[in-house]
């Protein structure tokens, strides 16, 4: 489906109250949905599918925890593992089995290690607030995420190698004498 841009909007940091961010937005969401986009003397409906954030702005959007918190997945309830990685810590999230998220649990506010609080988004009754949100951006899984850790693995394998070359051809240089 071709994407049609309607605003863009900038800034030099994050925006501040979520609440005053949103609601313009939220009112004019709701109130198309009510009564459909007129276009052209025609009434087409209108709902909102899907909202397409990197991972650390549905975090925000959501008033959940970051990604990378113990209760960070926004699509199931597995729960993470704190690890130490390299100088730093990483998330690990052992199975793929958790219990799904539901839209139901998620507005009850079930999820509480997980949500961080209210967001104004639950106002669009008609937005599933788990598949509304897809997570699949490439920025954060793939560039950042898979692409990196592979670039630094061969990077480092590479260096590793470099070192045992420099070695060995060091022992070897040893035994000529000038
Ligand atoms: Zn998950």
């Amino acid at each position: 489906m071709p994407v049609m841009v309607i605003g863009t909007f900038g800034g030099s940091s994050k925006p501040g109250r979520l609440e005053d961010f949103l609601r313009p937005f939220i009112t004019e969401v709701n109130e198309l949905f009510q009564r459909g986009l007129k276009l052209g003397g025609k009434v087409i409906p209108f709902m909102l599918r899907a909202v397409i954030a990197d991972a650390p702005m549905r975090a925000y959007l959501k008033a959940t925890v970051n990604f990378n918190g113990k209760h960070g997945c926004l699509s199931c309830t597995t729960v993470g593992r704190s690890e130490r990685s390299g100088r730093g810590r990483t998330t690990v999230f052992e199975t793929v089995n958790a219990p799904l998220r539901t839209d139901a649990a998620f507005r009850n506010w079930d999820y509480p290690e997980h949500q961080t609080g209210r967001t104004p988004l639950e106002d669009i009754a008609h937005l599933d607030m788990i598949k509304g949100f897809p997570v699949g951006e490439r920025l954060h899984l793939i560039d950042e995420g898979v692409t990196k850790k592979f670039l630094m693995a061969c990077w480092q394998t590479a260096l590793m190698h470099a070192n045992l070359f420099i070695g060995e051809a060091d022992r070897r240089m040893s035994f000529l004498h000038f």
